[in-house]
């Protein structure tokens, strides 16, 4: 029978199936992080159980990181207790860790991957939602919770039911100034944050198909928040050169079989997906959201929705009202007072370079904050050695250190209560990025045109 992408990954993974659906499925890469790794490691200490393959847990710090001033103690108390606890555990535990001030150190999903640790055909967890992300080369990724984290300590295997599968196919050329992040925000605003639960997502069709690396990771790593349990891009030529030469990848004849093996991970003709999606690339245009939840997106030249259904009438005046627009407003004109670009979505270099290359000779809106926060330290040194850092300087953007930064409130950097944010990360709920801020998802382009401009604007005036 023809066999999906996830199909062929997943059987590859089951150690032992269970009557009644279950299966022991083997976890090849695990990935920790200071917010979910702690109770995991107490709880495998209170009951005595060892590491099983330590060697395939790799550590970083994020989340609760400062971006500025990264050599001095971490001044939040509970951010230093939580790094200062991963730290402590993985020395006890002889894990290796990419800590604070590490070379390598970065958001768990950009680190991966630059690293060449994510490869194709693998199965990657974390105790972050996330995780996602991952699947962009062609690997079953997902976000697992604290108890399983240390199951996955004690086992290397979770037992799992073989989610549903979904293929969302987008054929066709995108128009100028639609990146990965408007596909996605796009598939999104179809879909509903609901539309993918219990499935695993494949992307497929030539728009998907024609993104870098980078863009696939943005898509992928959205997968979550329409629901899927995860999202997925068979892996192919620019996957095989994105990873080729990466510090963790296979080297010489061992590359070449990985090739090889890597290259029979793709759907085949004929097999079944439980449900089918198909859009047109050349729908999508530059897209923003104007609500609480990232389902809630439009185009940006879009007037806010009018019309929802009645079940869902309650929750959307409520996330107009604190969102402060209205329904059938439009958002151009809209004043900004910060632009964040960073988080897991978007703070690769491919993100700083095209907002650089943007920027480059102009200067932000005076009572805009521009903050742009690298995903990882490595991209933080190439965005200074192409001399990215000294643009960004010159059109008033802060180029912060790496971390998860105002993609969530939980380290130093809070977006205030009332303002508006455009943001590259990838949640708006309610207090996301601090108490009482509103959150815009956009592109890094989007954000860039809107720093620039302090106001939001129509950026097909931009791209001749
Ligand atoms: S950048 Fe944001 S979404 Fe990504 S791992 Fe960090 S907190 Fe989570």
């Amino acid at each position: 029978m023809a066999k999906t992408l996830l199909d062929k990954i997943w059987d590859a993974h089951v150690v032992k199936s269970i009557p009644g659906g279950l299966d022991v499925f083997y976890i090849d890469r695990h990935l920790i992080h200071e917010v979910t790794s702690p109770q995991a490691f107490d709880e495998i200490e209170a009951r005595g159980l060892p590491l099983f393959r330590k060697e395939q847990i790799v550590a970083t710090a994020d989340h609760n990181v400062p971006t500025k001033n990264q050599h001095l103690p971490i001044q939040e108390p509970l951010s230093r207790f939580q790094v200062d606890k991963l730290t402590e555990n993985c020395a006890k535990h002889n894990i290796e860790l990419y800590g604070l001030g590490h070379e390598k150190q970065g958001i768990v999903h950009v680190m991966g991957p630059e690293l060449g640790i994510t490869q194709p055909g693998m199965t990657i967890v974390c105790g972050d939602s996330h995780t996602s992300t991952h699947g962009a080369f062609g690997a079953i990724a997902f976000g697992i919770g604290t108890s399983q984290v240390a199951q996955v300590m004690a086992s290397q295997c979770l037992l799992l039911s073989k989610p549903k599968s979904m293929r969302i196919t987008v054929d066709g050329d995108v128009r100028p100034g639609v990146t990965a992040k408007d596909i996605i925000l796009y598939v999104i605003s179809k879909l509903g944050t609901g539309g993918a639960t219990g499935y695993f997502v494949e992307y497929a069709g030539s728009a998907f198909r024609n993104l870098s690396m980078e863009g696939r990771m943005t898509v992928c790593n959205m997968s979550i928040e329409m629901g899927a349990r995860g999202g997925m891009i068979a892996p192919d030529q620019t996957t095989f050169d994105y990873l080729n030469g990466r510090e963790f990848a296979p080297k010489g004849e061992r590359w070449d079989q990985a090739v090889a093996y890597w290259s029979t991970l793709f759907t085949e003709e004929g097999a079944a997906f439980d449900k089918e999606l198909t859009f047109d690339a050349a729908d999508i245009a530059p897209m923003i959201t104007f609500g609480t939840n990232p389902g809630m997106g439009m185009a940006i030249d879009a007037l806010i929705p009018t019309e929802v259904p009645v079940s869902e009438q309650a929750s959307y005046s409520k996330s107009l009202q604190y969102m402060g627009f209205q329904p059938g407003e439009s958002l151009l004109g809209k004043e900004i007072q910060y632009v964040f670009i960073g988080s897991c979505t978007n703070s690769r270099i491919e993100d700083l370079r095209q907002v650089a290359r943007f920027v480059q000779g102009k200067k932000k809106a005076p009572h805009v904050e521009a903050i742009i926060v690298p995903g990882s330290k490595q991209v933080e040194k190439q965005a200074i050695e192409e001399g990215i850092d000294k643009v960004l300087a010159e059109a008033g953007f802060e180029l912060r250190e790496p971390g998860c930064s105002a993609c969530l409130a939980m380290n130093e950097d809070k977006i205030p209560a009332g303002a508006y944010c455009v943001s590259t990360s990838n949640r708006n709920f309610e207090g996301r990025q601090g108490p009482g801020s509103r959150t815009l998802l956009a592109s890094p382009l989007v954000a860039a045109i809107t720093a620039v401009e302090g106001k939001i604007v129509d950026i097909t005036q931009y791209l001749n």
